[in-house]
C-alpha cells in the first residue's frame, strides 16, 4: 500500500499517495497558491486516509467511477452526512452541494417529511418480495405525470431500466438495430457502452473491455443534434431500426440541450420507419418539469426510462410507455424481465413523498429562477476574469464548459479546457462548493438551495476565476 503523504504546512491539506505525488504536482502547486491567496483552510486528512484504505478494499476505492476524482486530480471526499443543500465530509468541512446525489435530491437532502414517511414504512418491514399498495400509488403518480407512460415497470436502477426498455423495444418491433447518440449515457449494460458519456467520457475510455463485439454490433451512433447523420443511418439500415434512444437533454457529457426541432425530427423519422422513440429520462424525468423533458418540449416518445428522482434518494428505476407495448412485459406478455427488490416499500415511499412535494405549485419556477441566476453568475464571472466559458440551464439542471461554445454535441464539449476545470474545481471546493468532479457531468439545484446559497456560490466563483 502506498503511504499517504500529507502536503501540509498550508491551509489546504491534501493527502496524496506517494506514488501519485509526481503526477499530482501541478494540482498541489495550484492548491497551495490558491490557499496563499485565499487563506482558506480545507483539511481533508480523514477523507484521504479513508480513501487510501478503501482502495485496498474496493476497485479505485469507490463503488461507482463517477465519484472518483480522476479527471480533477486528487482523491474523492468522503461524506459523513447531508441535509438540505449541504453536505458535510468526515473532516467536518461543509459544502453547498450541486451534485444532489447525481440528481435525486430535488427537494434537498434528508428531507424531514421523506425521513418520517420512511420510518413509518420501515416499521412494517423493508422488503416484501410480494406486491404492496405503495407500488400502486407511485405507479399512478408516474402515469398521471409523464405523457408517454400508460403502464410502468419499477426496477432498481437507471441501468436496469435502460436494459429492460431496450429488450422491450426489440421484442415489440421484431428488429434489432438501435441508434444512440455520442456522449449519451444509458447505464452500463453492454449494448450501451458505445461512445458513452458520464464516467466513460470522464475517464476517456472509448468502450469497455469485456463488452463482446456481438453485444454492440446492433448499436449505431450519431452525434447529438445531427439531423443528417440520423437520416443516413435510417437510409442505410432500412426496415432494421428498432428504436432511437436518447437523453432528451444531455446531462452525461455536460449540459447539452437539443436544437429546436431535433426532438420533433426524431419523433417524425421514427414514426415513418416504424421504429420506437425512447426518451431516457433517468436524469430529466421530474427534473425539467413534473412530466419531464417530454412535457417541457411537448414531444411524446413511445417509451420512457426513469430513475433518480422517482426513488427520492433510494435505489429505483422504471420504464414505461404505451399500453400495447408495455403489455409485452412478463408476466402480462412474453418479454422477460424481473427483480428481487423491485418496487420495494422503502424506495416507493421515498419516491411518493418526493413527488408529492415537487407537484406543489411553484417548484419548477423556483428551480428555474435560482439555477438561471447561478449559471448567469458563473458564466459572467468567468468571462469577466478573461476565461472562455459558456453555460446553460433548464429548471434545476445546469452546466458550463470551459470553451467559448456553442456546444451542440460531445465533440464540441470535448473542446473544453479540462485542466482549467480541475483548477476551478479545487478552488470551489476550498470555498465550500461541491460540484460534480468532471467537466462532463450536469449539475443540479434543489428546492432547499436558497438565494443565499446561490450568491455565496457566485461570489466563490468570482474569487476562484480571478486566481486560476
Ligand atoms: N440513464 C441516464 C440518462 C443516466 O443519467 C444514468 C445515470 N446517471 C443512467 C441511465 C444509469 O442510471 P443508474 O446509475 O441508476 O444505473
Amino acid at each position: 500500500m502506498a503511504a499517504a503523504t500529507a502536503i501540509s504546512g498550508v491551509g489546504l491539506t491534501l493527502g496524496i499517495s506517494t506514488s501519485a505525488v509526481r503526477s499530482r504536482t501541478s494540482l498541489v502547486t495550484m492548491a497551495v497558491s490558491l490557499d496563499e491567496k485565499t487563506n482558506k483552510s480545507l483539511t481533508l486528512t480523514k477523507s484521504q486516509e479513508a480513501i487510501t484504505a478503501a482502495k485496498e478494499l474496493m476497485p479505485g476505492g469507490v463503488n461507482s467511477p463517477v465519484r472518483a476524482f480522476k479527471s480533477v486530480g486528487g482523491q474523492p471526499i468522503v461524506i459523513d452526512s447531508v441535509k438540505g443543500s449541504r453536505m458535510t465530509d468526515i473532516d467536518g468541512n461543509e459544502y453547498i452541494d450541486y451534485v444532489g446525489s447525481w440528481g435525486p435530491a430535488i427537494i434537498g437532502h434528508a428531507d424531514d417529511q421523506v425521513l418520517a414517511a420512511l420510518s413509518e414504512t420501515m416499521k412494517k418491514g423493508t422488503s416484501f418480495g410480494a406486491p404492496c399498495l405503495l407500488e400502486n400509488s407511485l405507479a399512478k403518480m408516474v402515469i398521471s405525470a409523464v405523457p408517454s407512460i400508460e403502464m410502468v415497470r419499477f426496477v432498481n436502477s437507471g441501468t436496469e431500466a435502460c436494459m429492460g426498455v431496450l429488450r422491450l423495444a426489440r421484442a415489440y418491433t421484431g428488429k434489432e438495430k438501435i441508434i444512440k447518440f455520442e456522449g449519451c449515457y444509458h447505464g452500463h449494460a453492454d449494448p450501451f457502452l458505445v461512445k458513452a458519456g458520464s464516467g466513460v467520457a470522464t475517464l476517456g475510455l472509448p468502450d469497455s473491455p469485456g463488452v463482446p463485439k456481438a453485444a454492440t454490433y446492433e448499436t449505431l451512433t450519431a452525434p447529438f443534434n445531427d439531423f443528417s447523420a440520423v437520416e443516413k443511418l435510417f437510409e442505410d439500415n432500412k426496415g432494421e431500426m428498432a428504436a432511437v434512444i436518447l437523453e432528451p437533454v444531455v446531462g452525461n457529457s455536460g449540459f447539452i440541450p437539443p436544437k429546436s426541432d431535433f426532438l420533433s425530427f426524431l419523433r417524425k423519422i421514427t414514426k415513418e420507419n416504424n421504429s420506437l422513440l425512447i426518451f431516457d429520462e433517468v436524469m430529466t424525468g421530474f427534473r425539467l418539469a413534473y412530466g419531464g423533458a417530454q412535457e417541457y418540449f411537448g414531444i411524446t416518445p413511445d417509451l420512457t426510462t426513469l430513475g433518480k428522482i422517482i426513488g427520492g434518494g433510494l435505489p429505483v428505476g422504471a420504464y414505461g410507455g404505451r399500453r400495447d407495448i408495455m403489455e409485452m412485459v412478463a408476466p402480462a406478455g412474453p418479454m422477460y424481465q424481473a427483480g428481487t427488490l423491485s418496487g420495494n416499500p422503502l424506495a416507493m415511499t421515498a419516491g411518493i413523498e418526493t413527488l408529492k412535494r415537487i407537484k406543489e405549485a411553484g417548484t419548477y419556477e423556483y428551480l428555474d429562477k435560482i439555477t438561471g441566476e447561478l449559471v448567469r453568475g458563473i458564466v459572467e464571472a468567468g468571462k469577466k476574469a478573461g476565461h472562455g466559458i459558456c453555460g446553460g440551464h433548464i429548471s434545476g439542471m445546469f452546466g458550463f464548459f470551459f470553451t467559448e461554445g456553442p456546444v451542440y454535441n460531445f465533440a464540441d464539449a470535448k473542446k473544453s479546457d479540462t485542466a482549467k476545470f480541475a483548477k476551478f474545481y479545487w478552488g470551489m471546493l476550498a470555498e465550500g462548493v461541491y460540484l460534480a468532479p468532471s467537466q462532463f457531468e450536469a449539475g443540479f439545484t434543489s428546492l432547499a438551495h436558497s438565494h443565499d446559497d446561490i450568491e455565496k456560490t457566485i461570489a466563490a466563483a468570482e474569487k476562484v476565476f480571478r486566481e486560476i
